[in-house]
């Protein structure tokens, strides 16, 4: 027998590491878009992010999820989820972060987004079952631009970097939290068929424009305990978004029914609620019929979001698998210095940069106001990433061997949790055929699209080729799609893949060491990898210097 468990190749606990701070590729991004000043703060929520403070809070949520309590001990309905503390103290630090707040706050500068783009890319590395909330009240925020009377009132209370988890009148509380409702039984894609109606009722007791009265049933709210959420509903002008408030200016509750919690997967520490209305007060958003416009502004943040969160997740399989196997040995030496699980970890790196590099310049993007950029990327971006992301925790997951597939390591939690991106505001498909839309309605995106592409030209051979490839495929595809638009629907996924692909390499070979991006070329771009990961053709060199680079040892 050893003389103690510390003979025994047991791989020390990742607990107290600068999650912002080692992340090489992160760091280069925020200074890369302007975000230097920012870079103090991030590295102090790198550090917290890393304690194991913050990593028992997000294994406590995940162990004890959301209880659904519909009324009191004396029979009172009351509508409330009780959450873990633990859940209330991550959303608290994430909103002291300014992850629901920073980009809107009177002061915020030209590089807001990217620093809270990095922000949540680290925090979102702990859990992401709270993510949802601090996205949903970001979101919010753009589709209040419509409504002046409502910006007014709502915008002080989102961009706010106070968290009060009490059901009390907004106007009362130091800050807010908004979420999104409207996802129905028979409606989560094709919102036309949305069934919940309004009616106008002026003089209700919301404040901040006209008032109705909504009925329905609403299928999947992620963040059901907000302050306020966006709801959709049929009114005699077509479909329209208000503001529902949980608790009324006269200080009682709103009819907020929550019927049930759902299930899920992963992202365990979320309640998901299928919830009543029933003569519930809510506030005009916009104008009557502009309801999908309105969302559509809504829908891009959080898309976005699924992206930044996707490349977090990513980033922390790539870390335990990197970590584990630098501690743990087999055969007389450590795992990491295993010709294939080098291979293996290098190949989980260069998807994880990619998606960091694909977050951070979308996040640049929203500073920088390019409309036609996001119109297209973000969907592109949606797609490939959120999907990517499964994969590599899949696999990072096996680079831990048993002990991965334990819930008390941690990696299977972020596993579980991966998919909820992917369907999120808008599954895989959707997002794919949302960038065939795009090109046939702003044709200029995509034009956009390729001159942000046409930047990495004359790096390497094999990714102009590819460039020219896409451009041809596009004009094709446009031609086609007057003949046969079913037949352009149908490689939908393909094309958006192709576009990913070729989009993250042009900024790899921009921003990324030559093994970085000649690897990601050599596999992803001229198709020379295989079907999974761990198949890089490129020599151990290569594969040294991408895993260093991801996680110097
Ligand atoms: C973790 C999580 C959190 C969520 N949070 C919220 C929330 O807070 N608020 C909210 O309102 N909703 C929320 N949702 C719901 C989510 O937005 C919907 O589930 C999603 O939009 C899909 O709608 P649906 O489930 O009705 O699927 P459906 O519309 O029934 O679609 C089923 C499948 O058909 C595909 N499909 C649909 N149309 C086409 C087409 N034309 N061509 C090809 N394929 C097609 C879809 O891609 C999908 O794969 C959440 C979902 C999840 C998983």
């Amino acid at each position: 027998m050893p003389e103690s468990d510390d003979d025994l190749n047991l791989v020390p606990q990742p607990v107290d590491r600068d999650l912002f701070g080692e992340d090489a590729v992160l760091v280069d991004a925020v200074r890369r878009y302007g975000g230097e000043p920012h870079l103090g703060r991030l590295r102090d929520l790198g550090r917290q992010a890393g304690s194991p403070r913050a990593l028992r809070w997000a294994e406590f949520v995940d162990a004890n999820p959301p209880r659904l309590r519909t009324h009191d001990p004396f029979g009172r309905r009351v509508d409330e989820v009780e959450y873990h503390p633990a859940w209330h103290r991550l959303l608290q630090a994430g909103v002291r972060a300014g992850l629901t707040a920073g980009p809107w706050e009177a002061g915020a500068d030209g590089a807001a987004h990217v620093a809270r783009a990095a922000a949540l890319l680290v925090w979102s590395q702990l859990e992401t079952g709270h993510t949802g909330a601090l996205t949903s009240s970001y979101a919010a925020v753009p589709g209040l631009r419509c409504d002046q009377a409502l910006e007014k009132v709502w915008l002080p209370r989102l961009a706010s970097r106070a968290y009060e988890s009490s059901l009390r009148p907004p106007a009362e509380k130091l800050g807010s939290l908004a979420g999104v409702a409207v996802t129905e039984r028979q409606a989560g894609t094709d919102l036309r068929t949305t069934t919940t109606v309004a009616s106008s009722e002026p003089g209700g007791p919301v404040e901040g424009g006209e008032t109705y009265r909504l009925t329905g049933q609403k299928w999947f709210c992620s963040s059901p305990m907000s302050d306020v959420s966006v709801v959709l509903a049929h009114t005699p002008g077509g479909l329209t978004t208000f503001l529902v408030p949980r608790v009324l200016d006269d200080a009682t509750r709103n009819t907020w029914r929550l019927l049930r919690l759902k299930n899920k997967v992963g992202q365990r520490s979320a309640a998901a609620a299928e919830v009543e209305l029933d003569d519930t007060w809510g506030v005009l958003l916009g104008d009557e019929g502009r309801g999908l416009r309105i969302l559509t502004d809504i829908a891009s943040a959080t898309r976005l979001d699924g992206v930044v969160t996707s490349a977090g997740l990513m980033r922390a399989g790539v870390v335990r698998a990197v970590h584990h196997a630098r501690h743990r040995q087999a055969f007389g030496s450590a795992l990491i210095d295993k010709p294939l699980m080098q291979n293996v970890l290098a190949d989980l790196a260069l998807e994880s940069e990619g998606a960091t590099l694909l977050a951070m310049r979308l996040a640049a993007a929203v500073d920088a106001g390019e409309s036609d950029f996001l119109r297209v990327a973000v969907p592109i971006a949606k797609y490939w990433v959120s999907k990517r992301a499964i994969a590599v925790l899949a696999e990072a997951m096996e680079c831990l061997g048993g002990n991965g597939y334990v819930e008390e390591h941690g990696v299977a939690r972020v596993f579980r949790d991966a998919p909820a991106a992917s369907m999120w505001e808008g599954t895989g498909s959707i997002n794919a055929l949302d960038v065939l839309r795009a090109m046939s309605m702003q044709p200029r995106s995509m034009e956009v699209l390729l001159g942000e592409v046409d930047r990495g030209r004359g790096a390497d051979q094999r990714l102009d080729s590819a460039m020219d490839e896409v451009a041809g495929f596009l004009q094709a595809a446009a031609r086609e799609a007057r003949r046969d638009p079913g037949a352009v629907e149908g490689g939908a996924r393909w094309m958006v893949e192709r576009l990913a692909v070729v989009l993250q390499a042009a900024l790899l070979v921009r921003y990324a060491p030559a093994p970085v991006s000649s690897a990601y070329l050599a596999t992803r771009v001229a198709g020379g990898g295989g079907a999974l990961f761990g198949t890089l053709p490129v020599g151990r060199r290569s594969t040294q210097v991408i895993v260093d680079r991801a996680l110097p040892g």
